[in-house]
């Protein structure tokens, strides 16, 4: 072999030509189609030479794949698993290997989208569905979202849902003393800006003299008391406030549930359901609400309607996108949520049922009894006589003593004002139990000492009603049993591992397997977010070098890595800027220019920050307007806080005139908050950073490979300039005081799936990242260049350039021949394909963004769909059939129609099923036919119903 033909055969093996779809020799052909000389030429068209990227990035040699797992060997080797008894909201957990294997690990879930499209998400509707069951059962309240971030901002939520709710003069809220520091924090930052204040104290003795929209509680407590919880609720409720109660919910399998002592919302995490705790994330929290109160439910709720022929069929419910529609008056800007980690939690209560789950608690609840008892011997008495799980000791001088005894066992107490505080969990071994007893300095066996425990909870709290009733918590007790129930979901849906995902601004890009190993090593998957640094060096030694790649990329000066998601991102940027603007006297600036062709999470995130939302127009080429801007800044120009503006912007262009927008609100003491959702067509060729932003939020789920996971997990970190680093968000596990307060439970948010982004930049180096972006670039307009003749491209540059998507326009057809966007979305089903994002920024639009990933041939097999219903459309026009009666308005097409026997349609069966060129043994069949919207918002089930019904409905 010669020197020569060796390294073409490397060039063809890097991780960069697997992670790229199109061939050398496909992007010569695809080149022509665009009528662009080299992808060099195609960038200077697309993008202002002004903002171009003078150096190459800087990013360090990239490694093969073998090579990448090994560095993470080495990465990993430096985080040490103890065993982690902080609690605090995290505990240990066994995930079941077969969901494990089957479900975190398993592309056909975690590559999945969010379910706006429902026909073709049954099988992620149905485990959210059983999630809302499960939450419903175990909180004892009517109604559950399909998940939220984290347990902190889970009690934000439900602190601003209580102020929504109580629409009264008063603007303060209880918080119970005994709530986790970290849950007592965030809402210390969602509080301040909106002005309301936060009074902390005893629900006992302090609640009485408080005037309150809301109060929030936690059941068990942080120290782990159990308390009784219905004076407090009732005090509440009695002075028209709504009582929130945080609970475990393993806790809540053994104790009277929230909706039972009274409660009117209930929050908290659902990580001990299977989870690993990751560093700190990803897990889903969940919410809860009185039926009275559904409507104003953040987050997404699943519904179950009906399809076209009447059968049930999920679907999202309600406000689903109410971020979108409503904007600035939304009542949260939740989007990305934590869906995978919501799935992973209903199939442990799937495989544990009922039974099994109170079998975990009772067995925890004992051997944290057996600990009370051998601590009581050695002359440490629990504070509290009624607990769970967790026991807080008064230890005096000797507690920091105690506590590197622990450690010494490799075992993390958490370490209070001479306090000790020891957290079981399904994990624990009576082993472990002996272990807590030697730090404590007595030599007890469990045996012995388990003979004389006696039980700790009060009998006036235990629960009395069943939970987990429904069959499906039943039938799948047995491992075949429950590998096929899972497997028989996924097959009901599409997600990357099956075709493309044409959707714009969600960047469905690969999420290569490599970058997925590391994130279920123990050494990621079991830290606990607050255990001793030390332990985590390898963490940090990530954390670092990601925030250092991620400042080459930006051009930014400082990372926070807090942030959760692209939304929360957004949140914490605007949060930086008030606090920037505030340290130099200016708390008055609070105004938030928004385009109006923004994502509906800006002016929500916006109105969170306290910052009122003005408007600003977009010319007819979908640009900003920039008169209109310079008018706006100029009369806003003593309170201007901000703009937030989206670039490329959301309508898949690179507009000429973003550094004159950066100039204008400068001008005026403005901030300018670039969101950063669409850095998939900037990486390697331009820097927010260096023409003129001053913060961003990156969506690692988007950009950087972390997959969708059907609705969540995401990461949204905010890179800043110099100036707003002093104001990113602090955390009050680390020393440093800050300005800013925590906008997450976890210091490093969602830790252990930033291992997926940094194996991405590892694998890619700077040049293989800036050859993505270019891919990107050339895919869009390919598909731009051969729609077009069909579909009209709405918008494009001067030059004639789109960036990394672009926005088609069916509306005129809706004239000439009846038929919808939405028709068109439910066909591509029939074809084998997710639909483009819909009516997302321009009403009755499609937007596609393709990403680097797609082969040619796939993104053909896509154009050729869309061809070919441009000619389904030609036959309505042209009078063949009635918009009614063609495969559009039927579509999706399902096995009940191509067994139809009374089949009386215009069409033929294969006509309807097997549209122009689609592979007949391949077909993928949508398990329902088009689901009916209104129907489900009009008889909203959002939880599984009594089996009786399932009986009648069968008759
Ligand atoms: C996706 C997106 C967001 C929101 O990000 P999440 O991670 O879903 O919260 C914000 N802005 C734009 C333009 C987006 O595309």
């Amino acid at each position: 072999m010669t020197a020569h033909r060796r390294s073409a055969d490397e060039a063809a093996t890097t991780f960069v030509r697997r992670h790229i779809g199109p061939s050398p020799r496909d992007i010569q052909a695809m080149l022509e189609t665009v009528g662009a000389k080299s992808l060099g030429a195609l960038m200077a068209e697309t993008l202002p030479s002004s903002i171009r990227q003078k150096a190459p990035l800087d990013l360090g040699t990239p490694l093969s794949e073998t090579e990448a797992l090994s560095h993470m060997r080495e990465m990993a080797s430096q985080n040490h698993v103890f065993t982690s008894l902080i609690g605090q909201g995290y505990s240990g957990t066994v995930l079941p290997t077969v969901i494990q294997r089957n479900i975190l690990e398993n592309p056909a879930w975690y590559t999945a989208y969010t379910p706006y499209q429902p026909e073709i998400s049954q099988g992620r509707l149905e485990a959210l569905f059983n999630f809302q069951t499960m939450i419903c059962d175990l909180t004892g309240l009517d109604v559950a979202n399909a998940s939220l971030l984290d347990e902190a901002t889970a009690a934000a939520e439900a602190m601003a849902l209580a102020e929504r709710a109580a629409q009264g003069k008063t603007k303060a809220f209880f918080v119970d003393h005994e709530v986790h520091p970290q849950t007592l924090a965030v809402l210390r930052t969602r509080a301040e800006p909106l002005g309301w204040q936060l009074i902390v104290g005893d629900p006992a003795s302090d609640l009485d003299k408080a005037e309150v929209f809301g109060g929030l509680l936690q059941y068990p407590g942080t120290s782990g008391a159990v308390r009784d919880l219905r004076p407090a609720i009732a005090g509440l409720r009695a002075r028209g406030a709504l009582a929130v109660v945080s609970a475990d919910l393993l806790a809540l399998t053994l104790l009277a549930s929230p909706g039972e002592l009274g409660a009117d919302i209930a929050i908290g995490s659902a990580q001990r359901f299977g989870v690993p705790m990751g560093y700190g994330g990803p897990h889903a929290a969940y919410m809860a609400v009185r039926d009275a109160l559904k409507r104003s439910l953040p987050g997404r709720i699943v519904g179950l309607s009906i399809d076209s022929r009447g059968q049930p069929a999920y679907r999202l419910a309600l406000q689903t996108r109410e971020q979108h529609i409503r904007r600035e008056k939304a009542t949260s800007n939740i989007c990305t949520a934590q869906v995978l980690l919501a799935v992973i939690a209903s199939m442990y209560a799937v495989y544990h049922g009922p039974e099994g789950l109170t079998h975990i608690a009772r067995t925890v609840h004992r051997r944290a009894c057996v600990l009370a008892a051998g601590l009581r011997q050695l002359g440490f008495a629990p504070q509290s006589a009624a607990f769970f799980d967790t026991l807080t000791v008064d230890a005096g001088a000797r507690a920091g003593e105690i506590a590197a005894r622990a450690l010494a066992e490799r075992i993390n107490l958490r370490l209070g004002e001479g306090t000790l505080g020891i957290a079981l969990d399904e994990a624990t071994s009576p082993k472990d139990v002996e272990a807590v007893w030697r730090a404590f300095g007595g030599k007890l066996a469990y045996a012995e000492v388990e003979a004389g425990a006696r039980e700790a909870l009060p009998a006036e709290l235990k629960r009395a009603t069943a939970f987990l009733t429904h069959p499906v918590f039943h039938a799948h007790r047995s491992e075949t049993e429950l590998l096929r129930y899972m497997r028989k979901l996924s097959d009901r849906d599409l997600a990357l591992d099956r075709a493309m995902i044409p959707l714009g601004s969600c960047t469905m890009k690969l999420n290569a397997t490599t970058e997925m190993i590391p994130l279920t090593w123990p050494e990621f998957g079991e830290l606990h977010p607050f255990a001793p640094r030390d332990q985590a060096e390898g963490y940090h030694a990530l954390f670092q070098r990601l925030e250092r790649w991620l400042c080459e990329i930006t051009g930014y000066d400082a990372v926070s890595l807090q942030p959760n998601s692209g939304a929360q991102g957004e949140y914490a940027g605007l949060l930086a800027i008030r606090g920037y603007h505030a340290a130099r006297g200016e708390p008055h600036r609070k105004v938030c220019l928004i385009p109006s062709s923004a994502h509906g999470t800006n002016p929500a995130s916006a109105h969170m920050a306290g910052m009122e939302v003005v408007v600003v127009a977009c010319d007819s080429r979908g640009d900003v307007d920039v008169a209109d801007l310079r008018a706006k800044a100029e009369k806003h120009s003593q309170d201007l806080a901000a703009i937030m503006i989206t670039y490329p912007s959301t309508h898949g262009v690179f507009e000429e005139h973003i550094s004159e927008i950066c100039e204008i609100v400068h001008g005026h003491g403005g901030q300018v908050y670039l969101d950063g959702a669409n850095l998939n067509a900037q990486v390697g060729l331009s820097r927010p950073g260096d023409y003129g932003a001053d913060v961003s939020h990156l969506n690692l789920h988007k950009t950087f490979c972390i997959p969708h996971g059907g609705g969540g997990p995401g990461m949204g970190p905010i890179g800043v300039r110099a100036h707003l680093a002093p104001f990113l968000p602090g955390h009050p596990d680390s020393a440093a005081p800050t300005a800013v307060g925590p906008v997450s439970a976890a210091a490093f948010g969602s830790a252990s799936i930033l291992t997926i982004s940094y194996i991405y930049i590892l694998l890619m180096g700077g040049e293989g990242l800036t050859r993505a972006t270019e891919m990107a670039i050339l895919n869009a307009n390919y598909i731009a260049s051969r729609l077009d003749p069909h579909f009209p491209v709405l918008y494009r540059n001067a030059k004639g350039r789109v960036a990394h998507e672009c926005i088609v326009d069916p509306r005129p057809l809706k004239t000439s021949s009846g038929v919808t966007v939405d028709d068109i979305a439910k066909r591509l089903i029939d074809y084998g394909f997710h639909a483009p994002t819909m009516s997302f920024p321009v009403p009755g639009t499609l937007m596609i963004e393709p990403t680097e990933s797609e082969s040619k041939a796939e993104i053909d097999r896509f154009c050729d769909a869309m061809i070919a219903i441009r000619q389904e459309i030609a036959e309505i026009e042209s009078g063949r059939w009635k918009v009614e009666a063609s495969p559009l308005r039927h579509a999706p097409h399902t096995v009940h129609d191509i067994a139809d026997d009374l089949w009386q349609r215009a069409y033929s069966r294969a006509e309807g099923c097997f549209p122009a060129g689609t592979s007949r043994s391949d077909k993928y069949w949508s398990p329902v036919g088009r689901v009916d919207n209104v129907y489900g918002d009009r008889n909203l089930v959002c939880s599984c119903p009594p089996v009786a019904d399932y009986a009648q409905a069968a008759e």
